[in-house]
């Protein structure tokens, strides 16, 4: 049962085939089984998940009219509060701490009866492209133990990659949701910014951050996606419109007529040769599908790195001001509240955290504000205005979405730039607000590890990524004899 899709499992729970505390308990084993090695989860909440399951069962036998993914496990990035269970953001600063609140996205999945297993591992708070920034120690790439899975969603991605969860959330500042996607042969979806609330999401960098959608489907992303979207009066930047059709549009994966515009920036140098080739067969699938291949150009995207390696701190250094010694979570030292909190933060902060507090309290200082901060903002504006232009001339624009596969876990650990690099093709999205996709294109040539496929749609236009990413997967199932995940190494019992 684990192996199946979340529409799969949803299907045998509404026939009756299965409960939810039986599905529950399946992935609850399967967790016991295989996350020693993965370390995906850094809080399961075994009898949260039970109660929650028996509560739908109970329902569903009382003949309620159920949500679509009622009873269906998830897991949840350790970034997203839920009330009473430990919320560390993969940081020591937040050890022990139980929120008193559920954010909107928990919220919301309670009310869709999504049974919610536990909270997943991630890079301190969120800083980071390899889930090895964690304070709780790196999450292992289930196709190959010794690499990454992606950051700094790396364990919501690698919970799905390994069956422990059908579904799980992440967020997405420059690629959280996406790289770590693909780095596992999974999907995962950043939706428009302001599409799903950020109520109750641990702020790194707010005009950035973005909660969104991780399955092992395009459609199971799209189901996930219509639970947690919708405007919320408690986010300030929630938009207030109607949700994007995209279960609907991933059922209709017609791309036929359809202008797909390849972004001439994203390719070439710094890209791996098999991630290249998976990305050119992907076109050729979408072109024998009826789609109309176009070439951008979008040249402000060669700055979009430096860019947000100044908004996403400064935004940073600001937001975790908060982290005070006095307010949530650990305390140390002695003395004065400054004396306390420079002990607290001295111990509590990785540093990677601290490297972006001291460069963004620096772009954000008086005397250097406007060269650096303010340029950034200028830049920002350039980007979405590369991709006003390119979207006049396709409907959606493509790239791979991480230059390469997964590297090896202590490969880049020590060099900031290297990694900042594997951002180079989700980050303008981010910086413009739009929405992106990755979904597995295939398995590269020279180490037989997943590569992602990437795929934006103006704002509020997320339906068209379903669309094209639908139908591609469905092609892309044929070739590769199934779902490209298949091909994982199957740890623990099945
Ligand atoms: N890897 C990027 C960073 O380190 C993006 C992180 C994210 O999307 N949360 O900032």
């Amino acid at each position: 049962m684990i192996n199946k899709s979340a529409v799969e499992m949803a299907e045998s729970l509404s026939k009756g085939e299965i409960t939810s505390v039986e599905l529950t308990k399946a992935h609850l084993n399967q967790i016991n089984e295989v996350d020693g090695q993965v370390h995906a989860f850094l809080h399961v909440d075994t009898q949260g998940a039970l109660d929650q399951a028996s509560q739908v069962d109970a329902k569903r036998s009382a003949g309620e009219k159920m949500p679509a993914l009622a009873g269906v496990p998830l897991a949840l990035k350790d970034v997203l509060v839920q009330k009473g269970i430990p919320t560390t953001c993969g940081s020591k600063m937040l050890e022990g701490w139980r929120p008193p609140y559920d954010s909107t996205v928990v919220r919301k999945l309670k009310e869709n009866g999504i049974v919610i297993l536990g909270k997943t591992n991630m890079d301190e708070f969120a800083m980071g492209s390899s889930t090895e920034n964690s304070a709780y120690g790196p999450t292992k790439n289930p196709w190959d133990l010794t690499r990454i899975p992606g950051g700094s969603g790396g364990g919501s991605s690698a919970s799905l990659a390994s069956f422990q969860a059908p579904l799980a959330i992440g967020t997405d500042t420059g690629g959280s949701i996406r790289q770590p996607a693909a780095v596992t042969g999974t999907v995962g979806v950043k939706p428009t910014y302001g599409a799903v609330s950020r109520y109750g999401l641990v702020a790194f960098s707010s005009s950035l951050d973005q909660a969104g959608p991780c399955a092992r489907t395009v459609l199971d992303a799209a189901y996930l996606h219509e639970a947690i979207a919708g405007h919320d009066p408690l986010d300030s930047t929630s938009i207030n419109a109607q949700v994007p059709a995209v279960v609907a549009a991933a059922k209709d994966g017609n791309v036929k007529g359809m202008k797909i515009g390849v972004i001439k920036e994203l390719q070439g140098d710094g890209y791996q040769a098999g991630v290249l080739k998976l990305f050119n067969e992907s076109l050729e699938i979408l072109a024998s599908l009826g789609a109309e291949i176009v070439e951008v150009s979008c040249k402000y995207f060669d700055y979009a790195l430096a860019a947000y390696y100044l908004i996403a701190p400064s935004e940073c250094s600001s937001n975790l001001a908060r982290f005070d010694a006095m307010r949530y979570g650990i305390r140390s030292g002695q003395g004065s509240a400054e004396e306390v909190m420079n002990s607290t933060r001295q111990i509590g902060f990785g540093r990677e955290v601290k490297r972006r507090i001291i460069l963004g309290t620096y772009a954000l200082s008086s005397g250097y504000y406007d060269a650096y901060y303010g340029s950034a903002q200028k830049v920002r504006t350039l980007i979405s205005r590369d991709f006003e232009s390119a979207f006049k001339l396709a409907d959606v624009l493509v790239s791979p979405t991480a230059p390469t596969t997964a590297f090896k876990i202590g490969e880049k650990s020590n060099d900031p730039i290297a990694m900042y690099l594997n951002d180079i093709a989700t980050i303008p999205t981010n910086l413009a607000g739009i929405g992106g996709m990755s979904l597995p294109s295939g398995l590269a040539a020279e180490d037989g590890l997943p590569a992602g496929f990437q795929i934006m749609a103006p704002a509020m236009k997320d339906d068209l990524m379903y669309k094209v990413g639908a139908a591609l997967e469905a092609e892309l199932n044929t070739k590769w004899q199934g779902p490209i995940l298949n091909s994982a190494p199957k740890l623990g019992a099945k």
